[in-house]
């Protein structure tokens, strides 16, 4: 079986077990967005029995090749697609189409992970009981992983429950954990407009009290720089919350390297900057102090 994220090989690895192999075509770090198939990658997905991806046009530049795939009778499925559209968010900026990072919130996840599994059971019905054993365990797992995501995060203090963030990954988090997101991405200081959108965030950082935006090292200095010190100059000090996980997941092998690993990062990096006050360990103790600080992409 191939997968296209690390977030649908994490799924398909979950609920296949010992009965399949799963690879995954994007490793740490790759945006799917921009991600094209190698001469590779095409060799591997022509030797897979099944494909999953995640979909919505999240692997922008190979979602045509994949559906040309499924066109030739080969089992490819899209799970994230399998969520109903009344559930999904169309913000702006996607060019009016639905925003793909579902797996920010922990239930819509979860019915990604039941198309997953019943694209294996479709796929090998001899195997259902494994694999409906195998996602009832995951789905009790992400049961548990969405309350802990929402009782860190309402740890957070109700008037700086407020993330200030460069990436446009976040509004499902927002929107199923009771957080307003704020984007810095695109905001140009070059403009009279930048600007003035710099100057108001500023004044949201420091009328709110607002401790922390969070960044990655990809994201525009300058933007960063003119938020902590908009705010210092007016008596505020923000810091850099710490790096989250958005498209891609930690390590392989790391707890961050797991889909439980990346929300469980995020989540409890959140609520710790922002004045929250989640388990030192994160949910199931895994999370180290190193780990909630210097998190990559
Ligand atoms: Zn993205």
């Amino acid at each position: 079986m191939v997968t296209t994220t690390s977030q649908v090989a994490d799924l398909a690895r979950a609920i296949a077990g010992d009965r399949a192999e799963v690879g995954s075509l994007m490793g740490e770090g790759v945006d799917p967005h921009t991600y094209k198939l190698t001469r590779s990658d095409v060799a591997r997905i022509a030797g897979a029995d099944i494909v999953l991806y995640s979909g919505l046009h999240l692997e922008g530049k190979i979602t045509d090749a994949l559906t040309r795939i499924a066109g030739s009778g080969k089992p490819v499925h899209a799970v994230a697609e399998a969520i109903p559209s009344d559930l999904l968010l169309t913000p702006a900026g996607f060019d009016g189409n639905p925003d793909p990072h579902v797996w920010m919130d922990v239930k819509l996840w979860t019915r990604a992970l039941d198309a997953a599994l019943e694209a294996l059971v479709a796929f090998d019905p001899a195997g259902a009981d494994h694999y409906r054993a195998n996602a009832a365990g995951l789905a009790e797992r992400f049961g548990r992983l969405d309350a802990y995501a929402r009782s860190a995060l309402a740890s957070i203090p109700e008037q700086t429950r407020v993330l200030v963030t460069a990436h446009d990954a976040f509004n499902y988090l927002g929107r199923a954990y009771g957080l307003e997101v704020r984007g810095i991405q695109g905001i140009s200081t070059e403009s009279e407009a930048g600007l003035r959108e710099i100057e108001a965030l500023v004044d949201l950082l420091v009328s709110r009290r607002i401790a922390a935006v969070f960044v990655e090292t990809s994201v525009s200095e300058r933007n960063i720089r003119a938020l902590i010190e908009g705010a210092a100059a007016r008596g505020h000090r923000v810091e850099i919350g710490g790096a989250l996980y958005s498209d891609a997941m930690g390590a392989p092998g790391t707890h961050e390297g797991t889909y439980v690993g990346m929300i469980d990062h995020n989540v409890t990096t959140i609520a710790r900057a922002l004045g929250g006050d989640p388990p030192s360990g994160g949910f199931e103790g895994r999370l180290t102090a190193a780990s909630a600080d210097v998190g990559e992409k």
